[in-house]
């Protein structure tokens, strides 16, 4: 996501240039890649750098000496980064919570806010959404599917909205039966049809516990019920997401499957300027279709939307319990099904508070984590001694 940013800045930089308009990248923050971060501070000439894995420290600032740039660690350093006066725009893809004081704290100082990740509107959706109206700042979306939905929203009022669709790939196990999703494999979830991500969001998009994230990301970044919002599979990966309005008019968002047309949106919102993201043809489109997902084979889409609504730490425990029942399937423990049985036992043993603090979710985050590898520890002991 970092890279792709700076790619699109790169080349708005170009074609704003006869403006005389030049995004400046204040600061850059990284978990453990020490010398591209070192390497992107230079090129960028950026004033700060910050580095979550405080284990990296001194070799960053070996790397950056001579930069004149100064260096932050821990998430403590995102926090600084995310109250600089001199920035506008805050870019945030931390995977985790270890983002999620930053983005808060960004919040509160009035920032506009380009989320990437799913974590800060699916686990603090309520009290972000909150943060960020009493301090006027703004939440842009850059999940390609919300970005479709807030650009096909500029088409009407808020209140004018009738349904938010949100399109799905399907997966890995789209076309799969139920027994057959059964015996998957780690290799077999994790090839993806069209979008090429990272293993943990390729293994959310076979069980589609993506989907429900974005689910629950949509009723708190567009403030709509729960019951307005559907989702349809798009096997095409075409149509981004879609609108629908009282007046029955519905209007789609369209483009190639590349991230930096989002990314490039959120950065020059409400203009539009040419980039780099390649162009649709729909000359050599043959069709788009749209089916009713299958909500007992995805089980964990049927749960998404009773999360969404519930509210309150619900949501943070399903995410933490999904990432952490993911860590365990990529490492060969447990079976696919596992991951959303995993998922429901922990939701069943929480009891959802409704208002929250920071301090709250990310305790409600670190038990349900901790829930999840308890359980298997437990299994695996079970096995080995009997
Ligand atoms: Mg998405």
């Amino acid at each position: 996501m970092g890279k792709n940013a700076l790619r699109v800045i790169d080349a708005l930089n170009s074609s704003l240039a006869g403006e005389n308009i030049r995004y400046e990248v204040t600061a850059l923050s990284a978990h453990s890649s020490v010398e591209l971060l070192a390497e992107q501070a230079r090129k960028y000439n950026a004033k700060f750098i910050a580095i979550t894995n405080t284990d990296y420290v001194e070799e960053l600032e070996r790397l950056a000496s001579g930069l004149g740039v100064e260096i932050l660690c821990g998430p403590e350093g995102l926090v600084e980064i995310g109250e600089l006066e001199e920035v506008d725009i805050v870019l945030t893809a931390v995977v985790g919570t270890a983002g999620l004081g930053a983005v808060l704290a960004a919040a509160k100082k009035g920032k506009t806010l380009a989320i990437a990740n799913k974590e800060p509107l699916v686990a603090a959706g309520e009290l972000l959404t909150k943060t960020v109206r009493e301090s006027g700042g703004m939440i842009l979306p850059v999940d390609s599917e919300h970005s479709a939905i807030f650009q096909a929203m500029q088409a009407g009022r808020a209140d004018e909205v009738s349904r938010i669709i949100l399109t799905a790939s399907g997966g890995a196990f789209r076309d799969y039966t139920i027994e057959e999703i059964e015996k998957a494999t780690v290799e077999e979830a994790l090839s993806h049809p069209t979008w090429d991500m990272g293993p943990k969001v390729t293994i959310d998009s076979a069980t589609m516990v993506n989907k429900a994230l974005e689910v629950i990301e949509a009723r708190w970044l567009f403030d709509v019920p729960v019951e307005k919002i559907e989702v349809l599979i798009h096997p095409e990966s075409v149509v981004h997401s879609l609108v629908e309005f009282v007046d029955g008019s519905v209007i789609a968002q369209m483009g190639r499957p590349d991230m930096c047309l989002p990314i490039q949106y959120a950065l020059t919102y409400p203009r539009r300027v040419a980039g780099i993201a390649e162009h649709l043809k729909l000359d050599e489109l043959s069709k788009l279709t749209f089916a009713r997902p299958d909500m007992e084979k995805f089980r964990a889409l049927a749960l998404g939307f009773e999360v969404a609504k519930t509210g309150g730490t619900a949501a943070v425990v399903f995410n933490a319990a999904n990432e952490a029942a993911v860590e365990e399937f990529l490492a060969g423990r447990i079976k696919f099904v596992r991951i959303i049985e995993l998922i429901e036992e922990c939701l069943s043993k929480h009891s959802v508070k409704k208002s929250m603090s920071l301090e709250e979710l990310l305790e409600a985050d670190a038990w349900a984590r901790e829930e999840v590898h308890k359980s298997i520890r437990a299994q695996v002991q079970k096995s080995t001694s009997g």
